[in-house]
Parts: structure tokens; C-alpha cells; sequence
């Protein structure tokens, strides 16, 4: 049995910017089997929901109107990476191209759908502390 970090959003959770979900029944019948342990770094980082979407520009995260938000998403990634550590998690699985969750492809700071090579900010500070990610994508991929 593993501990998994899992997208909040991915587990039907309503705490999209949009404040809708992104239900993904494949995940959460790994409950079955594994712990599963949800955040939601944007939520965790003190920002509303719903909320206005935010790109990463730069080194900044920004919405659509403007404000630098990059301190909210910092500290919500932060506060889901200790929750990992605390819980000794094996791996996450993240929201594939969020500003927060995203790994390899994230959104590209226009606003206007195009994607670009990178992480978002909880996904890279995992990568960095050495914890494996996967998205919703990838599950073919994981190893546990
Ligand atoms: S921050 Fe992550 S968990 Fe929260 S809504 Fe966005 S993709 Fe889902």
C-alpha cells in the first residue's frame, strides 16, 4: 500500500478556479488499494474559490487581470510538500497543465491556451525534494 498525493480537483473535489472539479473515477478507485492523501496547493495557499485564473510569467504567477499571486501559490505549494514529507508519501499525482499542479506542459502566460515546457509551482518543488510525480495522464507510468 502506497501514499499518494493526489490533486484534490482529481478527486471530485469542487476547488477548480472555477469552483468546479476534475473528477477522474481511475484515481479514485486506486483508493481501494492505496492512501490517498488530497490538496489543493491553491486552496492551501489562502486563495478563494472560486478565483481568477493565473499563468505562471516568468518567475511570477499572474491572473488574468493582473495580480501577482505568486506568493499564494508559493506558500500553498509549500504547505502540500510538508503534508508529503509528514506523511512519507511515495509519489503524487497531480493535475496535468495547472499553474499549480501541472508537470512537464503548463499553460504559457498568454492566456490564450498555448502551452509551453514546464511545472507548475507545487509540482516542480516536489520534483525538486525528490518525491515523483505523475499526472492524471500518466498513470499507465506510475510505479509503486
Ligand atoms: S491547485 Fe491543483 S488541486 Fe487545486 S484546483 Fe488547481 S489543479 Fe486542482
Amino acid at each position: 500500500m502506497a501514499k499518494i498525493i493526489v490533486s484534490a480537483c482529481l478527486l471530485g473535489l469542487p476547488c477548480t478556479y472555477r469552483g468546479d472539479s476534475n473528477h477522474c473515477e481511475k484515481i479514485c478507485r486506486l483508493a481501494g488499494q492505496h492512501t490517498l492523501i488530497a490538496v489543493c496547493p491553491e486552496q492551501m495557499g489562502g486563495l478563494p474559490t472560486p478565483r481568477p485564473p493565473s499563468e505562471i510569467v516568468g518567475d511570477r504567477v499572474i491572473t488574468r487581470y493582473g495580480q501577482d499571486v505568486t506568493a499564494e501559490y508559493r506558500r500553498g505549494a509549500e504547505a502540500a510538500l510538508t503534508l508529503a514529507q509528514l506523511n512519507r508519501a511515495d509519489c503524487a499525482i497531480l493535475k496535468a497543465r495547472s499553474p499549480s499542479c501541472g508537470k512537464g506542459r503548463i499553460y504559457d502566460g498568454t492566456f490564450t491556451g498555448q502551452k509551453c515546457a514546464g511545472n507548475g509551482i507545487a509540482a516542480g518543488l516536489f520534483l525538486d525534494s525528490g518525491i515523483p510525480v505523475y499526472t492524471e495522464e500518466e498513470l499507465d507510468r506510475m510505479v509503486l
